[in-house]
């Protein structure tokens, strides 16, 4: 992409309704746009850092068997009323009514509708287990919309929900899905930490919340200090090896964390004890029959019996991670996006646009790691070294290859790494070989 084409609304300074890091970059490299509070629009370069996300989600929910639908956005509010949430939920839930003045919401969560889509077609226990997820845009009117898309009140969410014959086999899933969401923060370059938590108004017995450490995290966290060494990968670990999986489980929730309403004091030493503050990027439970009973999703079980299904729903904030790796990755320059998650892979820094000679080795370059497969974002802008190096760092690219017109005469170029700051003059042949590897 031509930057001199790119639409990159991007801002010198710093917005002052931006309390936090991650807002404060998202809106000055342009990334979004507030269309009313808590309401964004997705500016090109967002949307794509938003889609890599949510391609990591998908690929780790299809991974662990969970199977991708998708369900609209407006729901009845008949669906909500069989389960008795319709009155329970609240403000949060926008309520609206159609021509008809049938009432109607716009979802929040889509347990009731998906528990509707079960009880449908799903009679025998034969047909389980079964996870289905989507990703869609929810509503929940927030009392304080804030600190950008962290606390939105439009805000795109993987919701899967799991449905078992037996409460042993939706443990099976749940367990599933923490090893999924382990794998899907790690490959986004996040350490979330797993810990228990409230079940809140989704009902159930058992919770985790999935937290990334960060100053500015709105939940107050306690976790055993050796989490700061825990190694969450589990690269051989089989969907399927289901002891492998309790082991896993077991060895990773048996280490202390809890955030502040399930903190007990007593149950470990202070010297190892570690407090901090927390984002919230992921919640999962399992209720049981919370809902199966009302709404009647039942099977028939090996002995003819009809019986309510067991089950768990588990949710992630795809656009809030988009907040929530800025915070954990920056630097006082701008963003510093893990590879996974990029953008673009490279940022190519023409420092003469209008040269003869910078603008046929940028041009040259440009094509070729291109054609190797990389995403670069070209900066063929006619403006200062000074404006392009701090647009470039601000937007963080994991590289930045700069050519100008000093060196572009022996056939050099600058190659630099934003995470490590690192720069090296090496020859535009090597930059070109160090960079499409
Ligand atoms: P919170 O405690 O932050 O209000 P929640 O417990 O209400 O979240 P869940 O119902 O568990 O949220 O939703 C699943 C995930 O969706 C959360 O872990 C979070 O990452 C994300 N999420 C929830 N509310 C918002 C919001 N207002 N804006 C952006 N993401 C959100
Ligand atoms: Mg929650």
């Amino acid at each position: 992409m031509r930057l001199s084409r790119y639409f990159l609304p991007t801002l010198r300074d710093n917005p002052k309704e931006a309390e936090i890091v991650s807002h404060r970059y998202m809106l000055r490299a342009g990334m979004i746009q507030q269309n009313a509070a808590g309401i964004y629009s997705w500016l090109p370069m967002g949307f794509k850092v938003l889609k890599k996300i949510e391609q990591i989600v998908r690929e780790e929910q299809d991974r662990s068997g969970a199977q991708e639908i998708l369900m609209p956005t407006i729901q009845p509010a008949d669906l909500w009323r069989e389960s008795g949430r319709y009155d329970d939920y609240g403000k949060e839930m926008l309520r609206i009514q159609d021509r008809a003045e049938r009432d109607m919401l716009f979802g929040p969560t889509n347990e009731e509708m998906v528990t509707d889509i079960f009880r449908s077609h799903v009679k025998s226990y034969k047909d389980l287990p079964k996870n289905l997820y989507h990703i869609q845009w929810k509503f929940r009117d927030e009392v304080r919309p804030r600190f950008g898309v962290m606390r939105g009140r439009e805000f795109l969410m993987k919701d899967a929900y799991s449905f078992d014959l037996t409460e042993e086999d939706a443990k099976i899933a749940y367990q599933k899905m923490f090893l999924a969401y382990l794998r899907t923060y790690k490959r986004m370059g996040l350490k979330a930490i797993p810990m228990r938590a409230e079940t809140g108004p989704i009902g159930g017995d058992m919770s985790h919340e999935f937290i990334i450490l960060a100053e500015t995290g709105e939940s107050e966290v306690f976790a055993d200090k050796k989490w700061e060494n825990v190694d969450l990968e589990a690269a051989g670990l089989s969907y399927e090896d289901l002891n492998g999986l309790n082991e896993y489980f077991e060895e990773k929730t048996s280490i202390y964390a809890a955030t502040d309403e399930q903190h007990d004091p007593g149950a470990i030493a202070e010297d190892q004890l570690m407090t901090a503050r927390g984002i919230e990027v992921g919640h999962i439970f399992n209720f049981g029959t919370k809902y199966s009973k009302p709404m009647g999703a039942t099977v028939q079980n090996k002995d003819g019996d009809v019986v309510p299904v067991e089950m768990g729903s588990y949710g992630i904030g795809v656009s809030r991670l988009v907040g929530g790796i800025i915070e954990a990755s920056h630097d006082g320059d701008g963003i510093i996006w893990p590879e996974e998650v990029a953008p673009f892979d490279i940022g190519l820094i023409n420092l003469k646009a209008g040269d003869q000679a910078c603008d046929g080795a940028c041009e040259k370059l440009y094509a070729d790691l291109s054609a190797q497969g990389k995403d670069v974002l070209y900066d063929d802008r006619d403006a200062r070294a000074g404006e392009k190096f701090a647009n470039m760092d601000l937007i963080g690219l994991p590289w930045q290859v700069t050519i100008g017109p000093k060196g572009v005469a022996n056939g050099m170029a600058e190659v630099k790494n934003r995470k490590t700051g690192e720069k090296h003059e090496i020859s535009i042949e090597s930059a070109m070989e160090k960079l499409a590897a």
